[in-house]
């Protein structure tokens, strides 16, 4: 993993000391053996997720501006990608990665201890019931959550204005962020451009949706899932 790690940090012109992809490694170690008997990711190689959960989650940097010992939220985290591998490669970033399943935040609190990450700050919670984070990151970053339509409610509201919303998506993404464009804007946003990156050592493309947060979003957002659900912002 280690190999295909370092070879993929230089193709994404990401720096990273040794140590640092010797965490990232044993961040995947021990993903996989947690995998065996709890169900956290659909990927079970090695160097399956060294690309499509290190190298993508890595690609992140260098598309969008991590610098100032940023607050960063990962929302809907999972096993903490993309947060995890941001943090490690990037160690003055003050993490959350947030999720709804206690048994995710449990794996990803655990590992963090375990490899030095106590700063790792995670909350077993849904993202539209945050209240007392509401404009409090510099960055939301999310991966496989939700349609951007929604998946705006439930980030945007979190981001500090003059703050960024990053949405990793798959390549064909256009209609999506088309159709959040209501909602992006109806929440205090400004979609500024979709980056396209290939994860290296695949033919895998995919996208980010760079929303700046322009303005405060309203208060009566976010709503509730079922809300949300029910009545999209769809203009
Ligand atoms: N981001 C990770 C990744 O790319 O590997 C996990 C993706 S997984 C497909 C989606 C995750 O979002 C699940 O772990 C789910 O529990 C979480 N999630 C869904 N809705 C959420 C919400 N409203 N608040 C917090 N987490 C949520």
């Amino acid at each position: 993993m280690e190999k295909i790690i370092r070879e993929g940090l230089r193709e994404l012109g990401v720096p990273a000391t040794e140590e640092q992809i010797g965490t990232l490694a044993a961040y995947g170690a021990r993903l996989l053996q947690a995998n065996e008997t709890t169900n956290l990711t659909a990927i079970r190689d090695a160097a399956g997720a060294a690309r499509l959960h290190f190298l993508d989650s890595a690609a992140l940097l260098g598309l969008a501006d991590f610098s100032g010992h940023p607050a960063v939220a990962d929302v809907g985290s999972g096993a903490g990608f993309p947060g995890v591998p941001l943090r490690i490669l990037r160690p003055d970033i003050r993490l959350t990665c947030v999720d709804s399943v206690g048994k995710k935040m449990d794996f990803v609190r655990q590992s963090c201890a375990a490899l030095g990450l106590e700063d790792v700050t995670c909350l077993w919670a849904r993202a539209e019931e945050m209240r007392d984070e509401r404009e409090s990151f510099d960055v939301v970053v999310s991966r496989a959550v939700a349609e951007l339509h929604l998946l705006a409610e439930l980030c945007l509201p979190l981001v500090k204005v003059g703050g960024l919303f990053l949405a990793m998506k798959k390549d064909d993404c256009d209609q999506e962020a088309a159709r959040a464009d209501f909602a992006i804007r109806t929440l205090g946003g400004r979609a500024r451009r979709i980056c396209r990156y290939t994860v290296p050592g695949t033919d895998t493309v995919h996208a980010v949706v760079v929303v700046e947060k322009v303005k405060p979003t309203p208060p009566q957002y976010p709503r509730r899932w079922a809300q949300i659900t029910k009545k999209p912002l769809l203009g």
